[in-house]
């Protein structure tokens, strides 16, 4: 059989070191910093026991942005926000089902910074009519990310912090001690949900101090002392 066009070509991360990370699919969790949930006006939980069920939705692995290329400003919006994410990469398969964390964290195999942009009049409208948030989350150019750090050479990711600066002003720093979730933990919960494949990226939620981007902006994004990432919105 042969295909009616060129087969369009796999998504790749270039990987710090060598190689590059094929990608299949791109998880990503809402609502994982508590601090972001109510900058969003969304209830955040005051212990893991009351936390209930991560939000999670997709953006299609052609969203990526690597290179520090320019990003183009998205059609349909007149709020392009950026919310800073730490990156898993996902380098084994594991069958759907309740994914043990040691096993979970056995997956990963190299981590990045990203950025989940996202059109906040769209996604607010879906939300507002209770909605799906896809036209709001996954567009063209829509997830950024920089070169995947091997775990070996992460280290202790609760010790790390998050930091995203536009034209040299930092708008977001977290610290991932804070996440609702942890990667372990969300990857468990994706398991329930999912038989998850080498080759998927998760995008783990953001810190408060989400803002708009405009053309002409600059952005910086860093996993603190592990890997940068920079672009500008054109
Ligand atoms: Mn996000």
């Amino acid at each position: 059989m042969t295909d009616l066009f060129p087969a369009p070509p796999v998504p790749r991360v270039p990987v710090r070191g060598g190689g590059t990370f094929p990608v299949r699919r791109i998880f990503c969790v809402g609502r994982n910093f508590a601090d972001h949930a109510r900058e969003m006006g969304a209830a955040a939980p005051a212990s893991k026991t009351e936390r209930g069920q991560p939000v999670f939705f997709h953006k299609p692995a052609d969203a990526l942005v690597t290179g520090n290329a320019d990003v183009p400003y998205p059609p349909g919006t007149q709020d392009l926000h950026h919310e800073v994410e730490l990156v898993a990469a996902l380098g084994q398969d594991a069958p759907a089902g309740e994914l043990d964390p040691a096993r979970a964290q056995a997956l990963v195999v190299a981590y990045g910074v990203g950025l989940d942009l996202t059109r906040r009049d769209l996604q607010g409208a879906a939300k507002a009519k209770g909605l799906p948030w896809d036209t709001g989350k996954g567009f063209d150019h829509s997830a950024p990310i920089s070169d995947l750090v091997p775990v070996a050479d992460v280290g202790d990711l609760a010790a790390l912090t998050l930091t995203l600066a536009v034209n040299d002003h930092v708008r977001q720093h977290g610290a991932l001690s804070d996440l609702i979730w942890d990667v372990p933990e969300i990857l468990h919960e994706l398991s329930r949900l999912y038989a998850l494949k080498a080759g998927d990226l998760v995008f783990m939620g953001t810190p408060a101090g989400v803002g708009p981007l405009v053309a002409g902006d600059r952005f910086a994004a860093s996993l603190d002392g592990v890997v940068e990432m920079r672009g500008t919105i054109v």
